[in-house]
């Protein structure tokens, strides 16, 4: 077997752009006041912890699979506005020796003030929302259709939002009317009319690439130059690091789905007692596995071939 290539676990760009923020997975940089090169690494993180070593190649799977649902989801919404500005290399970094390492990783966007909130939408029901309709009958406090199966589809999407947790710390789920106070009822409204809307397009999408997307998390800025601020699709959208991806051709009903995401290091991690541990690296097969995962993912929708 072939070996793989190195993984960019982190980066510095800071003699040509400001840094400005570090998350789990990219790196943000300043492009100009209205600006950013959001930049994501091939950092991993699983169980809200950051692994020591990275997976080759997902920074870019990442990004490209990123600007791709840009593109087609705002063909078919087309008042649909996204941050997206392009995937150009930054003026300054063209011919530097820094170059390969931002190539295909790196979006550049527009800067936008973020909505605290995380916007997730949950066509079938599984992970957290299937251990909390167990004990209560709910999804994030609201009451859904009884008689639900493990992976089952919802009658209807339903938008269950989670709080943005700093650095650290896990998100929590919430209730639409907490969402709210957090962000106000307009904000709120707005936000889950679009995340259905960008959802189903992008489940219609995939369910003909024979992928199921169970579930997702968008996130939204506001362009505040505007009365009232509109709201914009930021951060990455209908990837395997913000979704849940079941292969079709597998789904039944009534038990847990092969996942085309991080399900090979989370299990390898569980398997090990290293849930929640800092300091871990993963073994070469893991990386290959999820690796697979995320390759997989971006060949079925974007319906090309990765190197
Ligand atoms: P977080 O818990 O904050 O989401 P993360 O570990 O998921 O962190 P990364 O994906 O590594 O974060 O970093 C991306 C960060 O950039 C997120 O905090 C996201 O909210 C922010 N972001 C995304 N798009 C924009 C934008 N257009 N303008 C400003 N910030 C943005
Ligand atoms: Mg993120």
């Amino acid at each position: 077997m072939s070996s793989l290539k190195d993984a960019v676990t982190t980066t510095d760009f800071s003699a040509y752009y400001k840094h400005l923020a570090r998350g789990k997975v990219r790196e943000l940089y300043e492009i100009d006041a209205s600006t950013l090169l959001f930049v994501a690494t091939d950092r991993v993180s699983a169980y809200d912890v950051v692994l020591d070593n990275g997976i080759p190649d997902k920074g870019a799977l990442l990004t490209t699979l990123s600007a791709f649902w840009f593109s087609t989801l705002t063909s078919r919404i087309p008042s649909l506005k996204t941050h997206f500005i392009s995937l150009d290399m930054p003026a300054k970094l063209v011919g530097t020796n820094l170059a390969p390492i931002a190539e295909g990783r790196s979006m550049q966007v527009r800067r936008l003030k973020v909505v605290p909130i995380e916007s997730i939408v949950r066509g079938y029901i599984t992970g957290s929302a299937w251990s909390e309709y167990k004990k209560s009958g709910t999804v994030h406090g609201i009451k859904v259709q009884e008689g639900l199966q493990e992976s089952q589809a919802f009658d209807k999407p339903v938008w269950t939002p989670s709080t943005k947790a700093e650095q650290g710390e896990h998100d929590e789920n919430i209730s639409p009317q907490e969402a709210a106070n957090i962000v106000g009822q307009d904000i709120a409204d707005k936000i889950e009319r679009l995340s259905l809307e960008l959802y189903m397009a992008g489940r219609d999408y995939a369910a003909e690439r024979g992928i199921i997307i169970a579930d997702t998390k968008f996130e939204f800025g506001l362009d505040v130059s505007t009365s009232p601020p509109a709201v914009i699709l930021i951060d990455e959208a209908l990837t395997p690091d913000s979704s849940r991806f079941w292969p079709s051709s597998k789904y039944e009903v009534g038990r847990s789905q092969e996942s085309l995401d991080k399900q090979p290091l989370r299990d390898w991690l569980v398997t090990n007692g290293l849930k929640g541990k800092d300091g871990v690296a993963m073994p070469e097969d893991v990386v290959r596995s999820t690796r697979q995962g995320y390759v997989r993912a971006w060949e079925m929708l974007t319906g090309k071939g990765w190197a």
